[in-house]
């Protein structure tokens, strides 16, 4: 029986651990745990647990009595597995494996076959009755030691192995000798002491050394990397799980693998993996070698193929979950190395969690908190059409559902750059390394010559939500060269490319995409979310078009309209007329033309929002920014001057077009004040809109317009605009109410909500500017600039222009919602910044009573099943 481990445990055995404390085990310790509990076969080991590691990380040194019960643990394995460790003639040799307590696969480092020197891999050879296997331990362990603890470069090692396999014609590792491997062995201590270095003979320092490395790995600038992007707290740590070796690369009926449960690409309820024969496992993370089915594990080893079966069965009956699984075959003998709930793509997270409904595993309840609403933007992405003419120039495994495409990248940096360019990128690689993901976060795909369903580049482009091809064996890549090779085919660095991760197929140039559409699982769950969540999701649309896709995504209204948005384009030349008349008649003319727009563009809106709210916000930006460039008028200036034509038109334009501009234009002329300095554009505006409601009332339409002023500061802006509203509402012959409400985007604005709440019927928080109000930073140039380095030196710990600042700007927000309901109950209360579609920020929008939040319109699905999941916390919390 196990038995609940205190919070400040440095270390904890396995099979004495509680499996569900995984904030002190990690994840691999709790997996580890819970499978000896089930009585599985699992090597036995010992975990050092993540308060050791934080302890690490605090004083820079391993706890005080750690190594002696570090000791400790090795005797208690020892009589466990009647071996030694670093001794004979039964040899015990021992693995380190991080293992945090969210998932990082492959992030942080894992030292194997430690216990092994110059001595003892001789007992090594006479224990296993296998120079080659003992030798190759060997070798294997010099190379992780010098990698991960030593921090030594790793190209001169896989120089030496590349040059071994050349000497003697071996087509891989497992074709070298023993002598082969033995003569590796001198090499690699040459390589090793030619830097300086030292592997230490002592097995107990190895292991030593091995934790304190695994450690400080939690810090490497990949796994700080990661967990930015995926959120990660930087203070968890990791845990450190020493575990018995047992042996895949043990002669011919041995072998490793790693499985799920069920599919974690299309979530398909089938049995999905890779085996390597005479292998390690991390050759199949690697992707070192192209790995074999299932299927075939079946025909090699038709026992094990059922016994492992029975294992995933029962290890996904008892988590409830998708599972992943990494065993090895030594000598026949099926051992669990490892388990966690399995990464999965969107797609398959839905289908996995409802079938699981089905299936009786878990609840509704569950299956809406199993889906990560963030993954849910990935079904919303384009993907090739079932038939398509062109001919895959190679084809290789779908790893990551989805098609993707762009100019080929080579390398991790370079991709970095090129997307920085502004470029959609492909990066293409033979296999990808921890060290390539920054490359594969600014990709749009992954390509890979090898590796398979679940070897690195296939595993992260799941977790990240981007296609991906792997094991694409007709390519080959020379990454010195930057260029790659499919027969005579040559591709180079910018060539465009087509990927499709769903069929593992890949085209040049670029192929035409077809829209997504809504599967019946997605539909259920997002059913289930909507009958739990209780604050309304509305779409940020302005156009007829967008309002009717966001309404077929469950969108439940407009929450935002930018009418500005209207402006552009074509139309852009009526506005700069409106802006640069010289008299009213010209200005009214221009007006009039406009207006006949905007009346058919809310006419638009509100029949797609037929029966729902639309609020439709009155011009925002500052009017500089629809006149033409001053510069530009300059230059064309001088070519007039320089043909001898006229040029005072041009002259009175750049003249009014000056008078215009400002130092500070987020902070001048724009939002309310343009109602109150140009009063004639808010009025036509507002006339236009009603205009429409009439037009919808007369055609039988059910319009709900409501009409919002933006960046007020002071309760009198919103007065007299609100009256000008209403007297347009009473000179037509609307026979409807039409609330008129305010955006709260500026700090004063929330610091006088109350008075505010007074001559508002509703509020709609716009996060994006109170962001930048209350932090005093523009958006745009701090996105460009110093943002990136605030987040990585955690100065701040998540960007406040995702995902709300709870103790500056949510504060605001919480005060102006209770002074705002306090003076005005009615209020309505709602968010349009982009935070309304971050699922942390929606939990605190539900948590200071707002009746909805409003989004783009990709994020409608987000945005319900989020609001559902702070539902079902919330309940779950006060119980
Ligand atoms: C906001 O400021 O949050 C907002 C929605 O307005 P915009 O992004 O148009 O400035
Ligand atoms: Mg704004």
């Amino acid at each position: 029986m196990s038995e609940p481990a205190v919070a400040t445990a440095l270390l904890v055995d396995f099979d004495k651990a509680d499996p569900a404390d995984k904030s002190l085990l990690g994840g691999k310790g709790a997996g580890l745990a819970h499978m000896i509990s089930m009585e599985l076969d699992v090597p036995p080991g010992f975990t050092v647990t993540t308060h050791a590691c934080r302890e690490f990380m605090r004083t820079g040194d391993v706890p005080e009595d750690l190594w002696d019960q570090v000791a400790e643990g090795i005797r208690r394995l020892e009589d466990k597995v009647d071996r030694t460790y670093g001794g004979g003639p039964a040899p015990l040799l021992l693995s380190v494996r991080s293992g945090a307590i969210m998932s990082m696969p492959g992030m942080m480092d894992t030292v194997l076959n430690l216990g092994i020197n110059n001595d003892l891999v001789k007992v090594v050879a006479d224990w296993a009755d296998d120079e080659h296997f003992a030798f190759d331990a060997y070798r294997r362990l010099m190379q992780m030691y010098s990698n991960v603890v030593l921090g030594l470069e790793m190209h001169p090692f896989e120089r030496a192995l590349a040059q071994a396999k050349a000497d003697t014609g071996a087509k891989d590792d497992t074709e070298l000798t023993a002598t082969d491997l033995r003569t590796l062995v001198s090499v690699y201590e040459g390589i090793i002491r030619g830097q300086g270095a030292k592997i230490p003979e002592d097995p107990v320092e190895q292991l030593r050394s091995s934790i304190a490395a695994v450690f400080r790995s939690w810090n490497t600038p990949r796994a700080k990397t990661y967990r930015r992007i995926n959120r990660i707290p930087d203070d968890l740590g990791t845990a450190a799980n020493v575990q018995a070796m047992v042996f895949g690369d043990l002669g011919p009926t041995s072998g490793t693998g790693v499985c799920f449960t069920r599919d974690p690409s299309t979530g398909e309820n089938a049995p999905f993996g890779d085996y390597l024969p005479q292998a390690q496992g991390e050759d199949v993370v690697a992707g070192i070698r192209n790995t074999l089915t299932l299927d075939d594990l079946a025909r090699l080893h038709p026992e094990r193929h059922v016994e492992l079966l029975a294992t995933m069965d029962r290890l996904e009956k008892s988590t409830h979950d998708m599972a992943d699984i990494e065993f090895t075959i030594e000598r026949d003998r099926l051992w669990i190395l490892q388990t966690r709930a399995g990464k999965r793509t969107a797609a398959a997270a839905v289908r996995i969690a409802t079938d699981m409904v089905d299936e009786g595993l878990i609840s509704a309840e569950d299956a809406v908190l199993r889906v990560d609403p963030s993954q849910l933007e990935q079904l919303e992405r384009p993907r090739l059409a079932n038939r398509i003419d062109a001919t895959p120039i190679v084809i290789g495994i779908g790893a990551s559902p989805g098609a993707a495409q762009g100019a080929v990248s080579f390398d991790a940096d370079r991709a970095v750059a090129m997307a920085a360019e502004g470029q959609d990128v492909i990066l293409v690689s033979a296999e990808t390394t921890p060290d390539d993901i920054h490359g594969m976060h600014a990709s749009r795909g992954i390509l890979t010559s090898q590796g398979g369903k679940t070897s690195h580049a296939a595993v992260v482009a799941r977790g990240m939500g981007k296609p991906a091809v792997t094991a694409a064996a007709g390519l080959s890549v020379d990454e010195e060269t930057a260029t790659g090779h499919v027969g005579s085919l040559v591709i180079r660095e910018g060539d465009e490319i087509t990927i499709d991760g769903t069929t593992g197929r890949v085209y040049s140039g670029m192929l035409a995409l077809i829209e997504p559409q809504q599967t019946p699982e997605l539909e259920r769950l997002l059913t289930w979310a909507d009958e739990i969540r209780q604050i309304g999701v509305r779409a940020n649309a302005d156009t007829g078009e967008d309002a009717a896709k966001a309404r077929a995504a469950g969108a439940e209204g407009i929450g935002l309209a930018r009418t500005e948005h209207m402006f552009m384009g074509e139309r852009l030349g009526i506005v700069q007329r409106v802006i640069l008349a010289d008299n009213d008649r010209e200005r009214t003319s221009a007006l009039r033309e406009l207006s006949a727009q905007q009346i058919d563009d809310f006419e638009d809106l509100l029949a797609a929002m037929d029966g729902l709210p639309v609020v439709v916000r009155l011009l925002d930006p500052p009017l500089h920014e629809f006149l033409p460039d001053r510069f530009e008028l300059q230059t064309e200036m001088v070519e007039l001057a320089r043909k001898g034509k006229p040029i005072e038109h041009l002259q009175h334009t750049a003249a009014r077009v000056a008078s215009y501009e400002e130092d500070n234009p987020m902070l001048g002329l724009r939002g309310v004040r343009l109602g109150l300095v140009v009063p004639e554009l808010y009025e036509m505006q507002a006339k236009a809109a009603v205009a429409a409601v009439m037009r919808r009332l007369g055609a039988g339409g059910d319009p709900r317009l409501e009409i919002m002023i933006p960046l007020v500061s002071a309760v009198e802006e919103l007065r007299r605009m609100r009256d000008m509203i209403h007297k347009v509402i009473d000179e037509s012959d609307c026979p409807l109410h039409i609330p008129v409400g305010t955006m709260i985007e500026l700090p004063r604005a929330a610091l006088t909500a109350g008075e505010i709440a007074k001559v508002a019927e509703f509020f709609s928080f716009g996060t994006n500017d109170l962001t930048q109000m209350t932090y005093g930073l523009s958006r745009d140039d701090a996105e460009g600039s110093f943002l990136g380095m605030y987040l990585e030196d955690g100065i701040l710990t998540s960007d406040p222009f995702q995902t709300i600042d709870l103790d500056g700007v949510g504060r605001l927000m919480r005060l102006a919602a209770e002074e705002g309901r306090a003076a005005n109950p009615d209020l309505q209360l709602g968010v349009c910044g982009e935070h309304g579609g971050d699922p942390a920020s929606i939990a605190f929008c539900r948590e200071i009573g707002l009746d909805y939040v409003s989004c783009s319109p990709p994020r409608v699905h987000v945005a319900r099943l989020a609001a559902a999941q702070a539902e079902i916390r919330r309940i779950r919390q006060s119980t």
